[in-house]
């Protein structure tokens, strides 16, 4: 049985970790139109330096563009079972286009699944976070154990205060992402996010295929929720 699903939450919802886990329990890819066009960097031909050109910008890449990739990802034969998909659909348009692909080969969107988290949290999230250079992830607000975090004050008060922190074991420095350290740029993600998914949320519910799990518990909840979900739809 194949398994469409659409990945949907804000910044520091965990997307990334559980779209990890999905694609391993059930052995589906996850295609990310970011990363699929992130990896045109390394090309030169007509498309690929519009695409570069675009995200520059900071724009959206068209729908009529991004929705040939996805069909040419769709078609590759690791995605014969279906696929997690990650930052697509990003408008009406692109899930219309969706449903229609799906529909022509016999396959549907199963679920929509939207990691729920209060914004206020997903605020601190993105704040709060720096990481080590093995990968792993710290959080000031909810995931300080073994490292020492200081705010340093701007000495002529100019500045915010700036978060420092390192690993108490090593002292080795941990780094925090330059759009995360500025509280504007992290409210603007949390923006965009609500502007552009907010029509596709009541899309989708009132396509009955909606799936809320509420992100605000441990990893392992979540997943167990996720599961709970997926393995409940109908075939
Ligand atoms: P992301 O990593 O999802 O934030 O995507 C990075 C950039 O890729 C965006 O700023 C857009 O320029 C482009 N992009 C990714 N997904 C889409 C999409 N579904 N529709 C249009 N542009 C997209």
């Amino acid at each position: 049985m194949s398994l469409y699903v659409i990945l949907i939450g804000v910044q520091g919802a965990g997307k990334g970790l559980q779209a990890k886990r999905i694609e391993q329990h059930y052995g589906i890819p996850q295609v990310s139109t970011g990363d699929l066009f992130r990896a045109m960097r390394a090309r030169t031909d007509g498309l690929a330096l519009k695409v570069q050109d675009i995200m520059a910008s900071g724009r959206l890449v068209d729908d009529d563009t991004t929705n040939a990739i996805v069909e040419d990802r769709l078609a590759q034969p690791d995605a014969q079972n279906g696929v997690i998909l990650d930052g697509y659909p990003r408008n009406l348009v692109q899930a219309r286009f969706l449903e229609e692909h799906l529909k022509a080969q016999g396959s549907k969107v199963d679920a929509a699944l939207l990691l729920e988290l209060d914004l206020y949290i997903a605020f601190k999230r993105a704040f709060g976070r720096v990481t080590a250079a093995d990968g792993r992830s710290y959080n000031c607000y909810f995931n300080a154990d073994g490292v020492d975090f200081r705010w340093i004050a701007d000495e002529e008060q100019a500045f915010p205060p700036r978060l420092e922190a390192e690993l108490a074991r090593s002292s080795a420095a941990l780094k925090r992402r330059p759009d995360d350290a500025s509280a504007d740029a992290v409210i603007k993600r949390i923006d965009t996010f609500l502007e552009t998914t907010q029509p596709l949320i009541t899309y989708f519910d009132e396509q009955g295929i909606l799936r809320k799990v509420n992100a605000d518990q441990s990893i392992e909840a979540v997943w167990a929720d996720i599961v709970r979900v997926l393995d409940a739809r109908s075939g």
